[in-house]
């Protein structure tokens, strides 16, 4: 690890003037709250903390943004160009503020704005145009998709723009408009982004409000929001889903998961090492769909486990600014708490720490990526999400048994199949209980790719046509001839 990050907190408050927008303005915060840089553990910048009076303010807004919003398709494609060019633009400031309040390395935070950008271009080229169901003699029947009206936008700390942005590009496609809530881990840059959309965007159009869970609960059961768009963890969902109830809101919940990963039998260990390892540690394993837990045959787990020892003993941890960190802090103290209990766990109960085990060196959250072996399924760490950068590899006898492992969840996020045989791996997805299931690859998502979560894994569906859809309401026109 080398140095502290060039973000100061005092230079980084000065210089970025965070602040929450409300009808396309900036406003000063009557109150705030402390964010904490993961790769030094101390003080930041203070983030405001909205109250219910601003949160009105802000929903009144969005309301009123809504009515001309929604009524030009061609404007809207055209704004959202022009945010994703604005967003490109600003994309090296604002991933100098997310690094520092998030901890991921700097080429990290440019790629999660540039690949929001890239997503709100993939929505704005999307036809919308509605369904002819039938147009004969007798009826002619078309099948509208109304926007629904002020739209929530909740995220969680991971990757607060990517996951705001998504959102967002869906949302106002179709007409809606957004309130986004980070999380208040990393409130500065989701701040700073929605802020530098105001140059491309109607006043009200996205907003911005940073706050705590209390925040969130004013605003998932605010009147005039129509529709939450909430990602997070199950527990949290949960509250979210209730809240939705009593006025029978839109909800879509992207919640946790314990992702398994198959190896079969056919694989060669040395050729899916660095795939399986990637796509478990990807953002510090801080990721929802990353690789949780490894099902391998076991005359194949120590060779793999070897292979994946090896590529986690190369990895370089350090603070993100340092181009050559692979990997960056944990991004808060209670998940570096989580990840270290959950480890401390395994190895008492046995297992064997064939890579790191133990915290890194020096201030900030960081740890060692870890590799355990010699577990099993009823370890916590196997059982629970541990969302942070320890893996557990457990070997299996045949493949039904693995299925029956990996399946045996609350949770339904994402799967994978490794093999050399893609149609066998293919056949093999399918048997596989959850949203998402990749076949040599894990975590990646696309525009164009349903992304839904399984069991307790969420409700409803986000990304490509089918998600955006369901930030609509289904209108049918029928015309009797
Ligand atoms: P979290 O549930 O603690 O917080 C998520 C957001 O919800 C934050 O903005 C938080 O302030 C807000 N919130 C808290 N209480 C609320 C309430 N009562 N009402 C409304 N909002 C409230 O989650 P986290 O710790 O920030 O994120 C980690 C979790 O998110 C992990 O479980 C991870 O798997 C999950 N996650 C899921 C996906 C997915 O797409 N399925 C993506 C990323 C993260």
């Amino acid at each position: 690890m080398s140095g502290t990050t060039r973000t100061g907190g005092q230079d980084l408050a000065e210089a970025a003037a965070i602040a929450i927008i409300i009808r396309g303005r900036c406003v000063k915060p009557e109150a705030t709250f402390e964010v904490v840089n993961p790769a030094t553990g101390r003080f930041l910048a203070n983030a405001p903390d909205a109250t219910p009076k601003q949160l009105d303010d802000t929903m009144e807004g969005a309301l009123a943004a809504f009515h001309s919003w929604k009524v030009d398709d061609a404007a809207r494609v055209a704004a959202m160009y022009a945010a994703a060019e604005v967003m490109e633009r600003h994309a090296a400031d604002l991933a100098q503020i997310l690094t520092a309040e998030q901890g991921k390395p700097l080429r990290e935070s440019v790629a999660e704005v540039e690949t929001t950008a890239r997503w709100f271009r993939w929505y704005a080229d999307l036809d919308i145009t509605p369904e002819v169901a039938e147009d004969s003699d007798v009826r002619r029947v078309v099948v509208h998709r109304r926007p629904l009206g002020p739209v929530i936008a909740i995220a969680p700390w991971n990757f607060p723009i990517q996951s705001a942005g998504k959102k967002a590009a869906q949302a106002l496609r179709v007409g809606n408009t957004v309130v986004v809530k980070p999380s208040p881990f990393t409130p500065l840059a989701t701040l700073k982004w929605v802020e530098v959309l105001q140059g491309v965007l109607a006043p009200g159009v996205v907003s911005a409000l940073s706050g705590g869970a209390q925040l969130g609960s004013w605003m998932t059961s605010h009147p005039l929001t129509r529709k939450i768009s909430f990602t997070g963890s199950t527990a949290t969902g949960k509250l979210v889903a209730a809240a939705a109830v009593p006025d029978l809101k839109r909800t879509t919940l992207e919640l946790g998961g314990n992702d398994a990963a198959i190896v079969l039998d056919d694989a060669d260990p040395a050729a899916i090492a660095a795939g399986i390892f990637d796509r478990g540690f990807v953002n510090c394993g801080q990721t929802c769909a990353a690789i949780k837990r490894v099902y391998v045959p076991e005359k194949l787990h120590d060779e793999l486990v070897d292979a994946l020892a090896a590529i986690a003993d190369n990895k370089v941890v350090g603070v993100g600014t340092d181009p050559t960190t692979d990997y960056g802090p944990v991004n808060n103290r209670i998940q570096l708490g989580i990840v270290t209990d959950l480890v401390e766990d395994a190895l008492h109960k046995g297992a064997h720490a064939a890579a790191g085990g133990t915290r890194h060196d020096g201030e900030g959250y960081f740890y060692r990526p870890t590799i355990l072996s010699n577990l099993d399924d009823g370890v916590r760490i196997v059982d629970e999400e541990q969302f942070g950068p320890a893996l557990p590899v457990m070997s299996y006898k045949t493949l039904d048994e693995a299925l029956a492992r990996a399946n045996d969840s609350k949770y339904g996020l994402g799967g994978s199949v490794w093999t050399s045989d893609l149609e066998r791996g293919e056949a093999v997805a399918d048997r596989i209980e959850a949203g998402t299931v990749w076949v040599n690859n894990h975590a990646q998502t696309l525009p164009h790719q349903p992304f839904a979560g399984a069991k307790w894994s969420g409700i409803g569906v986000e990304n490509s046509r089918l998600g955006m859809l369901e930030f609509t309401q289904v209108q049918a026109v029928h015309v009797a001839r």
